[in-house]
């Protein structure tokens, strides 16, 4: 079985985790979850970083930091992952949907005025799959029409976005280590700003709002989104090897797209749109069904059949059932958005990859396809 994911954990995380256990420091308080924030701020370049449980938690600590709540709505993509929308639904503010690019996959910059109104309050920024959103166009919008900009920045640590690195924009940024990502810590998030209020803000939600003074005494509701020492380990450890897990990403992507380079009917992850080179975070392809009378579904069960694991690509917002239900998003369409959810999907592309498996990805691939 080639799966679509292995982590690679060859640095210090033993030696770290082993420091864990024989001090005792096994919670959040302990010495790696500041040495894994400082890491990671100075990376990005941003001022403060917060270590929380994961990156859905990440993007709830940041609406909530932002005080957008009910009767505010948020400009977001139709085709990016749950944690996005559940967290702005869940602070009861309302998303607004755009669709995303034929060709990158990021959210279309161009739509985002035509829905902006007078309750829009910030722009949700992701960034999809390895190559950067349109930064200096969505921070232009929300410029000019006094909107925050949050940018999930998941999927995208070590990428860069016109040479500066992405996480370093909008008001707030946020990262998942889930063991897919640049770095993992097995579960676990980050929520970065340059402003220091901001910064008490997140640092007092993720951690149940416990005032410095008053201990028991809550002005606001938090949640418990703790990180805890072990895990800032273990992350401390990957972070220390990014640059060849970004080398390795890249390389990845590479190979496939010269070992796909003749195969017909199916769009490749683009190399580098105008703002980076692709950092390959999966290696997503699009089924042309034109040409080619299968669902991304099909490809997926025959790939399985070989012993070769895939993932679809997201399902769009706006066709979620939990939404639809609900009708919140008015049966809109999004074409872009729904073709690629069932035409794409993402071959085995994490770090722990070797080269003769993606050979036979993509002579599996090649001979379902043709
Ligand atoms: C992975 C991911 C998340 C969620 O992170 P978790 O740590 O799994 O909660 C959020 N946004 C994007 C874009 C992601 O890829």
């Amino acid at each position: 079985m080639i799966p679509v994911n292995t982590p690679v954990l060859v640095g210090n995380e033993k030696k770290y985790l082993a420091e864990c256990i024989d001090s005792g420091w096994i919670s959040s308080e302990g010495p790696f979850i500041e040495r894994f924030e400082s890491a990671l701020a100075s990376y990005v370049d941003r001022k403060h970083a917060i270590a929380v449980s994961n990156g859905s938690a990440a993007l709830e600590v940041a609406l909530a930091a932002l005080k957008i709540g009910p009767g505010d709505e948020v400009i977001v993509p139709t085709f990016t992952i749950i944690s996005c929308v559940s967290a702005i639904v869940r602070a009861g503010a309302i998303p607004v949907l755009v669709d995303c690019n034929d060709d990158d996959w990021n959210m279309s910059s161009s739509e985002i005025e035509s829905v902006i109104t007078d309750k829009t309050r910030a722009i949700m920024m992701i960034h999809i799959y390895g190559l950067p959103a349109d930064v200096d166009s969505i921070l232009a919008i929300a410029n000019r029409h006094n909107l925050f900009v949050i940018e999930d920045a998941a999927e995208m640590l070590g990428q860069t976005y016109m040479d500066k690195p992405c996480g370093s924009f909008g008001d707030i940024s946020t990262f998942s280590f889930y063991p897919n990502k640049l770095v993992t810590t097995g579960e676990g998030g980050m929520v970065l700003t340059n402003d220091d209020n901001l910064a008490e803000r997140c640092r007092l939600l993720m951690n149940l709002c416990f005032q410095p003074n008053k201990r028991f005494v809550h002005e606001e509701l938090g949640w418990n989104f703790r990180m805890s020492n072990m895990q800032a380990a273990v992350g401390l450890a990957q972070f220390e090897n990014i640059d060849i897990s970004i080398r390795k990403k890249r390389e990845t992507g590479q190979i496939y797209q010269q070992l796909l380079a003749d195969i017909e009917g199916v769009v490749l992850a683009l190399p580098k749109n105008n703002f980076a080179t692709n950092i390959y975070w999966v290696f997503g392809i699009v089924i042309n069904n034109s040409t080619i009378n299968k669902t991304a579904q099909d490809v997926m069960a025959m790939m399985s059949e070989q012993k070769i694991g895939t993932r679809p690509f997201f399902w769009p917002m706006h066709e979620q059932p939990v939404f639809t239900n609900s009708g919140i998003f008015n049966d809109k369409k999004y074409p872009v958005a729904e073709r690629i959810a069932r035409q794409g999907l993402y071959i085995p592309s994490g770090l722990g990859i070797t080269e003769s498996e993606q050979h036979q990805v993509a002579s599996a691939l090649k001979q379902i396809l043709n």
